[in-house]
């Protein structure tokens, strides 16, 4: 199964990483639809996309207005034709004809806040269900965390995967047993320990933190995400000699693509 990591970035866009988006091109499946939507044209291969939304800030949401145009672009890049003044029309039917078929997902705290602001668009609202059936005979599992992000588990035979933001990364966290042996974990890591006072202040995780709860919860690897556009809470400086606490951890960045 592989994962493209759209956007790995936090609160805000910058050059080097757009906000919280990952994609699932095999089963349609996105996680949180921040600024890095806009690279879902060149991914996506299904007719029907499910997203799922961890919460309501934009950072994770501001990607559903660009839904329309990556509709259109992905036909077009599939397509091959040349675009003009004779075909245009068709390419706005298809793409408004795809409007329909996107699922959102997400707690009612969360449609209660994002619903409305994009209730001029016909996508589908979906309550989340404790199992949500995948493509492929997998299953998306979720638990609320502290915080009130919610956290998702996917699991089909043979792989599985946890994605875990905005959240404060603690020893005795509860999520910890929800994430349990997955092959792979994609978890927010927001600053270097030193600043682990702000961190927490601010509901995000830090470095050591985050490595020490993929230790605890077993996963097989760990890619830390939800970067943070303020410098001095850029961490990789000290990610080396972190390491030794979970070998198996990379940085991740837009346009990685994970098998697992
Ligand atoms: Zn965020």
């Amino acid at each position: 199964m592989k994962l493209i990591l759209l956007g790995t970035g936090g609160f805000l866009p910058t050059d080097s990483a757009q906000t919280a988006c990952y994609f699932l091109p095999e089963v349609g499946v996105m996680l949180d639809a921040g600024s890095g939507s806009f690279h879902l044209p060149k991914y996506l291969q299904r007719p029907e996309l499910d997203i799922f939304l961890s919460h309501a800030h934009g950072d994770h949401t501001s990607g559903l207005t660009y839904l329309f145009a990556s509709y259109l672009k992905a036909d077009w890049l599939r397509r091959g034709e040349t675009l003009g003044a004779d075909n245009i029309a068709d390419f706005v039917h298809r793409a408004n004809e795809a409007l329909p078929r996107t699922r959102i997902h997400a707690d009612e705290n969360t449609l209660a806040f994002v619903k409305p602001i994009y209730a001029y668009l016909p996508y589908q609202w979906h309550p989340l269900q404790a199992q949500e059936p995948l493509p492929g005979g997998g299953m998306l599992t979720h638990f609320l965390m502290d915080g009130g992000t919610i956290g998702f588990r996917l699991d089909w035979p043979g792989h599985s995967l946890a994605y875990i933001t905005d959240v404060v990364a603690r020893p005795d966290s509860a999520y910890i047993e929800k994430i349990k042996g997955v092959d792979l974990l994609l978890h927010d890591c927001n600053g270097p320990d030193h600043l682990s006072d702000l961190t927490d202040h601010i509901g995000h995780s830090h470095l050591s933190a985050v490595l020490q709860i993929a230790a605890s919860a077993q996963v097989k690897r760990l890619v830390l995400i939800h970067s943070s556009p303020i410098e001095p809470l850029d961490y990789s400086a000290d990610f080396e000699s972190a390491r030794p606490l979970f070998p198996a951890a990379e940085i991740g960045y837009d346009g990685m693509e994970l098998d697992f």
